[in-house]
């Protein structure tokens, strides 16, 4: 039987435990036919074409305290920035002529950014043609339904993880059920909705990481990022080791067997630990490719771990090197922009693969 049969069972509890099987068992043939499987089924369900979606990143400030992440109010040893609102949109009417058919305007959670500096920016954008994903953190129901209606069209907001003691943990003075009521806001107001969640993270188990497989998937998301994480020495876990590139390269290949129809990137994370994470994501299961369009002048400040991938050449470099890899693998570019389709319409495909 196939994985993907092996993961339909009704019983919740079956399919945990066949996650909790899978994570642990460390033979180098198992995680071959995930990712083999995980490929045809990404083939039958969203295609052979790569979504390329240009990400700006705007602001590294941040009210949080997250401890994993370089941008925590806490660390001081970081140069701050924050794009002027006219500048943000200059560089994405720039990458909608080069012909990106997705932006994804991302920050720290920066209020700074008022809910109607954000709708005007999206208004401003949605008039060059393409879709607009935001992921600014947790903010008001009001501030997402002003968005929308500005005519966002996607939202990006991890869980980080579904275990609420390791979120409490982590993030402190904040709830796992914060997190989760904003996805909920989100999916309510229309949203195109993306989470996911960090792979090796201190205190994290395979009960947990296949715990947080079925959060994914019982949130019916159209878009899911898995990435590893990586310490960032300015922050409390900066001496903890990173996550493993073959586990990562897992739970891609799982999160398509569980989520078919999801549009699911090859990580800036996984690309910065291993110089060919993007192939290796795009022969896994992955589907989309998020190249950096942030004003190289500020893109190595947007230091949410160290080493990052791509932050050194110009953006039309980086498209141009996404484009060739996509021809290389012999895949195409996707011309449409790749919205996610709706939960009922998932639902009635899935006998189908
Ligand atoms: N403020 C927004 C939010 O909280 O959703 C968006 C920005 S936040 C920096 C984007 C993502 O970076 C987070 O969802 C988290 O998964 C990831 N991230 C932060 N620190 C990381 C680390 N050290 N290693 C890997 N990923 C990290």
């Amino acid at each position: 039987m196939r994985y993907y049969e092996l993961l339909q069972d009704p019983d919740q509890a079956v399919v945990q435990k066949q996650l909790i099987g899978l994570l642990t068992d460390h033979c180098p043939q198992v995680l071959e036919d995930l990712r083999q499987e995980a490929d045809e089924i990404r083939h039958r369900s969203v295609g052979d074409t790569v979504h390329v979606r240009g990400i700006i990143e705007f602001s590294n400030y941040c009210i949080r305290s997250c401890r994993y992440c370089g941008l925590n109010r806490g660390n001081n040893q970081v140069q701050r920035y924050r794009i002027p609102p006219d500048e943000i949109v200059k560089t994405a009417r720039e990458a909608a002529a080069m012909g990106l058919k997705t932006i994804v305007l991302q920050s720290g959670d920066d209020f700074y950014y008022t809910r109607e500096v954000i709708a005007d920016m999206v208004r401003e954008i949605k008039k060059t043609g393409v879709a607009v994903t935001l992921s600014v953190g947790e903010r008001p129901r009001d501030d997402y339904r002003a968005w929308r209606e500005a005519g966002a069209d996607r939202y990006l907001l991890k869980f980080e993880t579904s275990d609420a003691g390791l979120y409490e943990a982590l993030h402190p003075g904040t709830r796992l059920d914060i997190r989760l009521r904003c996805l909920e806001d989100l999916r309510d107001l229309g949203y195109q909705v993306g989470s996911g969640f960090m792979i090796g993270l201190p205190g994290q188990t395979p009960e947990i990481l296949a715990g947080d497989l079925m959060l994914m998937r019982s949130l019916v998301l159209e878009m899911a990022g898995v990435g590893p994480f990586i310490p960032h020495p300015g922050t409390p876990l900066g001496q903890d080791s990173a996550g493993e590139v073959n586990l990562a390269l897992k739970i891609l290949a799982l999160s398509r067997l569980l989520l078919p129809w999801a549009h699911l990137p090859a990580t800036t994370a996984l690309s910065s630990l291993e110089k060919d994470g993007r192939r290796l994501g795009l022969t896994g299961g992955a589907n989309v490719l998020m190249p950096n369009i942030t004003p190289p002048e500020y893109r190595r400040l947007y230091e949410i771990y160290p080493h990052k991938a791509e932050v050194k050449d110009s953006s039309r470099e980086l498209y141009q090197a996404t484009l060739e890899l996509i021809k290389e693998l012999g895949r195409e570019v996707a011309l449409d922009p790749g919205h996610g389709l709706s939960p009922a319409t998932r639902l009635m495909l899935r006998e189908e693969l």
